[in-house]
């Protein structure tokens, strides 16, 4: 599923936190929202996701406005940088949530929504864990279960802000990976929000770069790194070395 961005602008008070945004996520790919703490990255991906409006500008899904749409209506997964898991549900509960809330026509069957959450939780590799609590589980375990969760409802764009924000490095690392591997699994067209140059430029398959609610360059990371657009991209992703 594609996704364009065009023109959006928003407005907190008399701050501007998006300037006139525009952008095309292709279908299947896999795309970063870099930029520094307050450039707008985790704003962009609330409007993408409808869980917050614009005062200006469309979003298209699939070439259709998608502005007025509910969030489930629009097939996309979200994941949150503190995991948000329901502390009184088993992984397995948690990882169905999202089947189980579902109006009961389209609600699947008690034996197909087991049959997803195993083979999801198979796909993270946790599934020898679906009876704990989410307590029970490491920060980086519990963030795969928060990526199965998302993927349950078969999303076709995933939406993840700052994923491995809250976890050390040797686990983000590791997660890295993970992110690629379902994103790629799944088919679907991926967007996630990260203040970490490496990050970014080690997963995505193009990255944008943000700066004070304006989009300074999207390229591939070869392109943003060996080619930057302004002082502000090569300043920020000097900071690598
Ligand atoms: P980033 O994700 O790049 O850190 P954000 O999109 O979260 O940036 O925020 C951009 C700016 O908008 C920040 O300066 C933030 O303080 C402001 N902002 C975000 N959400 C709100 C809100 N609900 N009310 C007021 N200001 C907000």
């Amino acid at each position: 599923m594609s996704i364009e961005v065009i023109s959006l602008s928003k407005q907190f008070g008399t701050f501007t936190a998006l300037h006139d945004v525009s952008l095309q996520v292709h279908s299947g790919e896999l795309l970063a929202l870099l930029g520094p703490s307050g450039s707008g990255k985790t704003t962009l991906l609330r409007v993408i996701a409808g869980l917050e409006t614009a005062d200006s500008g469309q979003v298209l899904f699939h070439g259709e406005d998608a502005t007025d749409q509910h969030v489930r209506d629009r097939q996309v997964g979200f994941v949150f940088q503190h995991y948000a898991l329901f502390r009184n549900m088993t992984i397995f509960e948690n990882v169905a949530f999202g089947l189980n809330v579902r109006p009961k026509k389209f609600r699947p069957s008690k034996e197909e929504i087991h049959d997803r959450v195993m083979k999801l939780l198979h796909l993270v590799q946790l599934d020898w864990l679906a009876d704990r609590y989410p307590h029970q589980l490491s920060g980086g375990q519990r963030q795969r279960i928060a990526l199965a969760r998302a993927l349950a409802v078969e999303p076709k764009v995933l939406l993840l802000d700052e994923p491995f924000g809250a976890l050390d490095a040797k686990v983000r690392k590791e997660l890295r990976s993970w992110l690629r591997r379902l994103h790629d699994d799944m088919h679907i067209t991926s967007v996630f929000v990260t203040h970490d140059q490496e990050e970014a430029l080690e997963v995505a398959d193009r990255v944008v770069v943000m700066n004070e609610g304006r989009i300074e360059q999207i390229g591939t990371p070869d392109e943003v790194y060996e080619q930057p657009a302004s002082p502000f991209v090569y300043e920020f992703l000097g900071n690598v070395n």
